[in-house]
């Protein structure tokens, strides 16, 4: 979006003139609509935690309780707390990504068991989900920061927990495609609707149906991982049905391979 205004200026030759500027004003209406869609998560995903740490803490303070509600009370604090940072520090993380000014601290990191480490993560605290691993890497090797790779693909493997029912099983296929590394998550969850496909990496989208409305987040997960994804060479891509499950890929390029970008998949750029 371009604003153009012209403005008269006298010259010193006396000349009349008018000078136009072209202001530049996309980033303006992107900050505009970003604070817009903040102020709506608000609303929602910081007033609940914030209200429910302050009715438990009243609690706490108000009433004499027996040491187990007590407990029950500041656990549920705790994660209401936990929930506020994950939201503020998704937010900051992406707003540093998106500026440029986020540091990588790169390494060259063996995707093979920094996949195992993270599955490791999930496992105790999700017994309800299997999660299946099949490597077929011949060579795992990327160039990357170790976290922030752990941070995107946790994301991931969190929503294929999240939508899908317990008892539902979490595929994580690791395979070699060209020059690069491709970790594909899948599961057996609510699908995503076509419609909502080309906005799903949009910030703060989420899908409003019936089915999710209850399950909570900030429509910031993905968003994050797509761009760390792409801050390391990569990109993410997804598939889906409806009722069946999803699948989410996500391609790194091989540590020390020197690319040409003829033999990249289409899109890779
Ligand atoms: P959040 O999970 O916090 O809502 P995300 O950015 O991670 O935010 O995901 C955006 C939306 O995409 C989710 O709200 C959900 O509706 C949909 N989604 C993401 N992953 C899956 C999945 N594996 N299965 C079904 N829906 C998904």
């Amino acid at each position: 979006v371009y604003e153009l205004y012209g403005r008269n200026v006298q010259m010193e030759s006396e000349e009349k003139g008018t000078i136009f500027v072209h202001r530049n004003r996309t980033k303006e209406f992107e900050l505009d609509q970003m604070k817009s869609d903040l102020v709506s998560t608000v609303s929602h995903e910081l007033r609940t935690p914030l209200s429910s740490i302050l009715g438990f803490a009243e609690l706490l303070l108000v009433k004499d309780l027996k040491p187990a509600r007590q407990k029950k009370y500041i656990e549920t604090i705790h994660r209401e707390g936990g929930r506020l940072t994950s939201l503020i520090n998704d937010f900051l993380d992406l707003q540093r990504m998106e500026a440029g000014r986020q540091e990588y601290e790169m390494e060259e990191v063996d995707l093979s068991s920094l996949m195992l480490e993270v599955v490791d993560t999930f496992e105790p605290n999700q017994p309800e989900h299997t999660f299946v691993v099949k490597d077929r890497l011949q060579y795992g090797r990327i160039h990357a920061d170790k976290g922030k790779i752990v941070q995107g693909v946790t994301n991931i493997i969190g929503n294929a927990v999240k939508f899908s029912p317990e008892g539902g099983e979490v595929k994580i296929e690791l395979a070699n495609e060209q020059n690069m590394v491709r970790v594909k998550i899948s599961d057996e969850g609510l699908g995503i609707p076509e419609k909502e496909l080309p906005h799903l990496f949009s910030k703060f989208h989420r899908i409003n149906d019936e089915d999710r409305r209850k399950i909570r987040g900030t429509g910031l997960g993905l968003a994050v991982t797509k761009q760390i994804v792409e801050d390391h060479k990569g990109r993410i891509e997804v598939a889906s049905t409806e009722g069946e499950g999803s699948s989410f890929c996500l391609f790194f390029p091989l540590a020390g391979v020197e690319f040409d970008m003829e033999e990249l998949p289409e899109g890779s750029e």
